[in-house]
């Protein structure tokens, strides 16, 4: 574990300091002491442990510091075996919006399948829609039982050799997680095709979700449409694509962004995708109108519950 003093995306020393978290839970303490062994630098005192929110006045990535080594990842994400199938149906209707989302941009003429890579695919559940005409890879730190007709290539990009080169590569909800997210998508790039495209897919960090973080191991990037759009500048990519929605879903529903990137020595975009800033996203009221209703409240359980307790109340039913 590092704390770092260049921005990850863009390597700017403009970090400014938007909070500082103190970690006080034994569990979490024993975890990052172990983690800490690695690094030269004391970020543990009385036993608490800070971690800061940075946010890059160049870029606009907001990112928590310090940030994790590979080897740390190694001790976080242990390689798993698991030998269960994802229920498919519980995340159709996610695969369907990818589905249509990457048709809409990949239109070929290719006389064989063309190469499609999850990368962070979980049980292959996104790739669902693409079994029948598409050649399926997917990449994943847990090893599940895939469904037929998709090949499991290794936990993270070291695992790719450029032996084959995909037509499709998407990441959805993954890069809020990884250390180092320009590394990621470069060593992607690598192992696309000319012409091809990369999709990803990450919460709209920036809004909010840096103000109050349970744990430094679950999401360690906030991101925004400018942050996202400079990530994939910096990588050499021509954006496509780029969009914040909300997103329904029982597990985790919120505001994410889309984009979308073609790898292409053309990079003169002919019209020029636009993106609002960091801190116009964070200052954005209206992004916080869904979030009242947000989790328990959306569930279609729970407001059919609500419903009936209402009814109950009126007496219109006992
Ligand atoms: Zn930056």
């Amino acid at each position: 574990m590092r704390l770092v003093n260049n921005c990850p995306i863009c390597d700017s020393e403009k970090l400014k300091r938007l909070k500082q978290h103190i970690f006080r839970n034994q569990n979490i303490i024993n975890y990052l002491s172990m983690l800490q062994s690695m690094s030269n630098e004391s970020l543990m005192s009385k036993n608490e442990f800070k971690f800061y929110i940075n946010h890059c006045q160049k870029c606009g990535f907001i990112f928590l510091n310090p940030r994790f080594s590979e080897e740390d990842y190694k001790i976080i994400f242990k390689t798993e075996v698991i030998n269960k199938n994802i229920d498919v149906e519980r995340y159709f209707i996610r695969a369907i919006r990818g589905y249509k989302l990457i048709s809409k941009y990949f239109k070929h003429k290719l006389p064989y399948k063309p190469k499609i890579l999850d990368y962070g695919g979980v049980s292959g559940y996104l790739l669902n829609p693409f079994l029948k005409n598409y050649d399926c890879y997917l990449m994943d730190y847990k090893k599940y039982a895939l469904p037929k007709g998709i090949r499991y290539l290794g936990r993270n990009t070291d695992d790719l050799n450029g032996k084959i080169k995909f037509n499709i590569i998407f990441s959805i909800r993954v890069l809020e997680h990884v250390n180092d997210p320009k590394k990621v998508i470069k060593d992607l790039i690598l192992n696309l095709n000319q012409n091809g495209i990369i999709y990803v897919q990450v919460p709209l960090g920036c809004l909010n979700e840096w103000k109050s973080i349970a744990t430094p191991f679950r999401h360690i990037n906030f991101f925004s449409e400018e942050s996202i759009y400079n990530l994939f500048k910096v990588s050499d990519l021509k954006i496509i694509h780029l969009k914040t929605a909300f997103q329904l879903s029982k597990e985790a529903p919120g505001w994410k962004l889309d984009i979308i990137g073609i790898k292409t020595l053309k990079n003169k975009e002919k019209k020029k995708i636009k993106y609002k800033s960091t801190n116009q996203q964070r200052k954005r009221i209206f992004y916080y109108i869904p979030l009242i209703f947000r989790k328990k409240t959306l569930n279609p359980q729970n407001i059919k519950k609500k419903f009936k307790n209402i009814l109950k109340k009126l007496k219109i039913l006992n």
